[in-house]
């Protein structure tokens, strides 16, 4: 996944910061440790992914962001992010909850990615040719889509909780080249998303 810039912040398309779609009547999740609203931090459209089906859903990713590394917003099972595979159609902006400190909700900038794919199976070997190839920083580079995990630490493929088998890769996700707008995995750290497509369910963690 390569930096494509700004992007309109509702549109139905993979990117980070934004405005989350979802089905209509859905409630902005809060954390399950200081009941905050959580930080909106990307959606992956899984029609991207390589395939032919269509109609496959978009996954929606949270974390809570009110006291930074005090709610295991890094955790699957922590209550501290969410990640929410809705159906692909009929979304709509998702209505922020009131009150709340708008900046706390969305990131600071809007970035839509291109998709491209080298033969390297490595991730950060592939990241790394592909950026001295084309002349562009790696910071270029915002993550995978699909694939194998390059865990940072430890495997943590999480287990569905409908049908309890591994869940599978749906994206990597690198903070961002901007850090005062970037996603927070720890100043340095990777995002893992994964879901169970049958099960319809999704989960999320970060190392770093
Ligand atoms: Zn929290
Ligand atoms: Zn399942």
């Amino acid at each position: 996944m390569i930096d494509a810039g700004p992007v309109d912040p509702a549109a139905q398309v993979t990117r980070s910061g934004g405005v989350p779609l979802a089905p209509s009547g859905t409630v902005w999740p809060c954390c399950a440790e200081c009941s905050g609203p959580m930080q909106f931090l990307a959606q992956v459209v899984l029609d991207d992914l390589a395939g032919e089906v269509e109609g496959r859903g978009v996954l929606a990713l949270f974390a809570c962001q009110n006291d930074p590394g005090m709610c295991g917003d890094w955790e699957p099972d922590s209550g501290g992010n969410r990640a929410f595979l809705f159906p692909a159609e009929d979304l709509v902006p998702l209505p922020q909850p009131a009150d709340a400190d708008e900046t706390l909700l969305q990131l600071g900038s809007v970035r839509t990615v291109s998709l491209v794919q080298v033969g390297e199976p490595d991730y950060d070997l592939a990241g790394e040719e592909w950026a001295t190839r084309n002349g562009r920083p790696a910071s270029s580079v915002l993550g995978q889509l699909g694939g194998t995990p390059a865990w940072i630490q430890n495997d943590e493929t999480p287990v569905c909780p409908s049908c309890a088998s591994r869940m599978s890769l749906i994206v990597q996700l690198e903070e961002g080249p901007d850090h005062s707008t970037a996603m927070n995995f720890g100043g340095c750290g990777g995002a893992y998303a994964f879901a169970c497509e049958p099960c319809g369910s999704a989960k999320f963690l970060w190392q770093c």
